[in-house]
């Protein structure tokens, strides 16, 4: 099977799209329907995947969960009514309040990271969990002196700064050695069988298949609620509202 197009990468806000039906098939009580194209989101990059309905004329497909492997979106769920076959033209239909939300909290993730690096402390980005369930981002590093109720406050106003300067979301692809050159941080391991894209926010640049918002004040409020080291791990937990 040819990869699917992952349309959400070149255009985040797209809700909605046409697809050609590759494959339906049973697994484990649910349904997979596979796709020439996608629009849906699938888990990955600390980002939940996306809801919504894959529909034509004779057949409703309720999407509950979306997963991606070796090129592929399994789009993964019941059908409402009816049944695809392979071959038929379908219309996608993503969840946009859920999006919505889950935008959001990722691209916050990335303005905690913005305020860190402004502040100019040097942790090493890890991991990221931009779930509407305590949000937060980890780093490798060390508080040093201060406590941190103190870095959390300094986080905290810098955040506002960042967002107060309506610094809209830019997207490009890259080689990996141009990557190197537009981001603070680039991980060891980056999946292969997705394109290579960097998301810049002005000059700071962040190696992301995710989806952002159209500027960062579209985040709306953003505070942090904790900060936590140990053994070498900082984590930085956060809220949007
Ligand atoms: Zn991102």
């Amino acid at each position: 099977m040819e990869p699917t197009k992952l349309l959400y990468m070149t255009d985040m806000q797209l809700l909605e799209c046409s697809a050609y039906v590759e494959d339906v098939e049973d697994k484990d009580g649910n349904v997979v329907v596979t796709l020439d194209q996608t629009v849906f989101y699938p888990q990955g990059g600390g980002q939940p995947y996306d809801n919504g309905t894959i529909s034509n004329d004779n057949a409703t497909f309720v999407v509950e969960e979306v997963r991606f492997g070796e090129g592929i979106v399994s789009h993964i769920g019941h059908f409402e009514k009816g049944r695809f076959m392979q071959g038929e033209d379908v219309s996608c239909k993503v969840d946009a309040e859920r999006r919505a939300l889950n935008t959001r909290l990722h691209s916050g993730g990335h303005v905690v990271d913005m305020a860190i690096n402004e502040l100019g402390y040097t942790w090493t980005p890890g991991k990221g969990f931009h779930f509407p369930e305590g949000p937060y981002v980890e780093y490798s590093g060390t508080l040093g002196e201060e406590t941190p109720e103190a870095v959390a406050d300094k986080i905290g106003s810098k955040i506002n700064e960042i967002l107060a300067r309506n610094i809209k979301t830019e997207i490009r692809f890259v080689s990996k050695d141009e990557m190197a050159a537009l981001c603070r941080h680039v991980p060891e391991f980056l999946p292969k069988d997705k394109p290579s894209r960097v998301v810049l926010y002005g000059d700071f640049g962040v190696p992301c298949g995710g989806t952002h918002v159209v500027e960062l004040k579209d985040i709306g409020q953003e505070t942090i609620r904790k900060i936590k080291e140990k053994d070498g791990v900082i984590r930085v937990s956060y809220a949007v509202a």
